[in-house]
């Protein structure tokens, strides 16, 4: 977005004359990083923190270890798709079920209350989408531990609607 005002002024180190190694020792990496982000204002891949005039390969507020390269700006969104992916079904079916009730007046009260956990469930998530920037700094671990507890609640609420029902 601000690619006129932040022309790439980097420039690598020029390898010596028959250097054929592509690999660079942990201390090149950390020095080319550390100049890299000495007089710019890059984000963080994982929390958008910025990372100008950091001192170690590691983002000061997320924690997550850094390094050089050459990539797609994508940041890992696998755990917070599987969080919200249960709270949005359920939304969807419960407005598919409010088409139903709204044609087939007299509904059991069960199905309201089926209705209000969708709905609850669909709002839950999408609180959980404006808050996308604090559950992506949380460690993987956890992302992946908050969408595993949500998968669990759903699978849970699922069958137990099933087993009172038939
Ligand atoms: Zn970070």
């Amino acid at each position: 977005m601000n690619q006129e005002v932040q022309e790439p002024t980097f420039q690598p180190p020029i390898p010596s004359s028959n250097d054929q190694s592509p690999e660079l020792s942990s201390q090149q990496e950390e020095k080319l990083f550390l100049t890299f982000v000495a007089d710019r204002d890059v984000p963080c891949p994982r929390c958008g923190h910025n990372l100008r005039a950091a001192t170690q390969m590691k983002c000061m507020e997320c924690g997550d270890d850094l390094r050089l390269a050459v990539a797609g700006a994508t940041i890992v969104l696998r755990a917070f798709l599987c969080v919200i992916a249960p709270g949005f079904f359920a939304g969807i079916l419960a407005i598919i079920l409010t088409f139903i009730i709204v044609a087939q007046p007299g509904a059991p009260w069960e199905a309201y209350g089926y209705l209000a956990m969708g709905y609850g469930s669909g709002v839950i998530s999408i609180v959980i989408c404006g808050l996308r920037k604090r559950f992506l700094c949380l460690p993987l671990e956890n992302q992946f531990g908050w969408a595993a507890l949500n998968w669990l609640i759903h699978i849970a609420l699922f069958y137990f609607t099933v087993w009172i029902n038939f």
